[in-house]
């Protein structure tokens, strides 16, 4: 009998309905950017997808000239009942044409459909649906209902949508009017969100996307606008809050991540394998709070790491759009490289590698789930974000031994502990410097939650009400 396979199952690329250009959108039109237009790549493929106009500085004060217009004349003496209808309106229609946005994203990003049909995307209605419900109760958020005015924010590459209406959505149920700056490599979903966003009423210069690289950020940094909001890596985070320093401006930064996944003896193996994968195979490890440091009690390491391996040897890699696939494309060949790099100071600073057997595509940008094991807290992949689809495996006796290894980061953003004991659980929480920590489980977000970081994964909260106050001015 021939081996069983699956069956190629390929979501249709013609439902993104893509088109051979994109522009900025400004003050409720999309116009021709005074930047030199770039060119977003399908990662899985290195072909063209479309030509995108950038922003120029011009550009960028129109938008946020058009943006304190709109806030100072429309949006901020608007009743926040008023507010909440637009909200709705684009939230209903992300949710509609929810499967032409998750094969844009999945072409645009390289991460699989079953991804961005199955979180990105509902996530990011579900954060609009939400912040839509608070706009006329404010005063009942407990960080007060006056707004702050015009928010710049400035996003990363790895959730592109679900970053754009993490931002969006509190701002404007806030009362505030936006300047937002996609990632350079996958700016097409923000371009759609704004397209959403103007078939659905909203007055213009409420929300403005300009394209562009890292220039087109700090442009929109460097203006006067009341607040910014930044996604991204530290080292980019660390330049805006210098440049912020000494003013009146309000910034809220949402960094990298170095996140402890621990697993004490008495956890449910097979169940924390499942977490473990999720947690960095996720979007491939493309994922601020990926739980790239496995921390495991060294009674089960050997027996954990088998199971692990014998699982992720399962996970599918290739095109992004067929329903199959478990890992996607990497982003971008600068990422790519990065991953490469990292991996091989793993090897010279002598962990052992393990690399899933799983076949990759020809063509495009992939790397295989990786394994280190052995890994002592002073290597690289101990300490740096990869930022891709590698685990880096430590092993710990005690549970104060776990905690110690586990804050032993400058990051702090999310964390997970695997155990029976639900007392084991949140002794070791209570002790955890992250953000976000999840016991027996990985990678839950809800709008309702607040989500952020402590020491260089930045500081703010997005979701929940934590995440309003960082739109309030009290
Ligand atoms: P990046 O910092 O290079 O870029 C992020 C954004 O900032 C891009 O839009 C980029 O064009 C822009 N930018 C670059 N230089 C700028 C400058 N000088 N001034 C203003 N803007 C500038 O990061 P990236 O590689 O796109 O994203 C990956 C990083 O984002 C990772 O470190 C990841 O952990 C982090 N991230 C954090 C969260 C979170 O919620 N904490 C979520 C997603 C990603």
């Amino acid at each position: 009998m021939s081996e069983w396979t699956y069956a190629p199952a390929p979501e249709s690329s013609a439902l993104a309905n893509l088109r051979p250009s994109y522009r900025p959108f400004v003050d409720g039109e999309f116009v021709d950017g005074g930047g030199e237009p770039l060119k977003t790549v399908n990662p899985a493929t290195e072909e063209v997808l479309a030509e995108v106009g950038t922003a120029d500085r011009g550009d960028v004060e129109r938008a946020v000239a058009a943006a304190r217009r709109a806030y100072d004349e429309v949006w901020g003496p608007m009743p926040g009942a008023q507010r909440a209808k637009y909200l709705f309106r684009i939230a209903r229609v992300v949710a509609e044409r929810a499967r032409e946005l998750s094969v844009l994203e999945a072409l645009d990003n390289g991460k699989p459909i079953r991804e961005s049909r199955d979180v990105d995307v509902p996530l990011a209605s579900q954060h609009l649906f939400h912040h839509a419900g608070w706009a006329d109760k404010l005063e009942y958020s407990g960080a007060g209902s006056r707004s702050l005015g015009v928010v710049g924010a400035v996003i990363p590459w790895n959730f592109p949508l679900l970053m754009a209406a993490w931002k969006v959505a509190p701002a404007l149920a806030c009362g505030n009017t936006i300047v937002l700056k996609p990632a350079e490599t996958t700016p097409l979903t923000a371009l759609v969100l704004a397209e959403i966003a103007a078939d659905a009423g909203l007055p213009p210069g409420v929300l403005n996307v300009l394209p562009g690289a890292g220039d087109v950020g700090a442009a929109v940094v460097g203006s006067p606008v009341d607040k910014v909001a930044f996604t991204g890596s530290t080292e980019v985070g660390r330049q805006i809050q210098r440049s912020l320093a000494g003013t009146r401006r309000r910034l809220t930064l949402e960094l990298g991540g170095k996140a402890a996944n621990i697993v004490y003896a008495d956890a449910a193996l097979d169940q924390a394998v499942e977490g473990i994968v999720d947690g960095i195979f996720f979007n491939q490890g493309h994922v601020c709070c990926a739980g790239s440091r496995l921390l495991v009690q060294e009674a089960v390491v050997e027996e954990l790491v088998e199971r692990l391996q014998e699982r992720v040897r399962t996970l599918r890699v290739g095109d992004p759009l067929d329903k199959n696939t478990d890992v996607g494309a990497i982003n971008s060949r600068a990422q790519l490289d990065r991953i490469v790099d990292l991996a091989a100071a793993g090897d010279a600073e002598g962990a052992v590698r393990w690399t899933s057997p799983c076949p990759l595509p020809e063509r495009g940008l992939f790397f295989p789930p990786t394994v280190f094991s052995g890994v002592e807290p002073t290597m690289r992949v101990a300490r740096e974000e990869i930022f891709g689809p590698v685990l880096s495996v430590l092993t710990f006796r005690t549970p104060d031994e776990a905690v110690a290894k586990a804050n032993d980061t400058a990051y702090g953003l999310s964390a997970g502990v695997w155990t029976e004991k639900g007392a084991k659980a949140l002794w070791t929480a209570q002790r955890l410097r992250a953000g976000v920590v999840w016991a027996n489980t990985f990678n839950r977000f809800d709008p309702a939650s607040p989500f952020g970081g402590f020491g260089e994964s930045g500081f703010g909260r997005e979701g929940g009400r934590a995440g309003l106050a960082a739109y309030l001015a009290g």
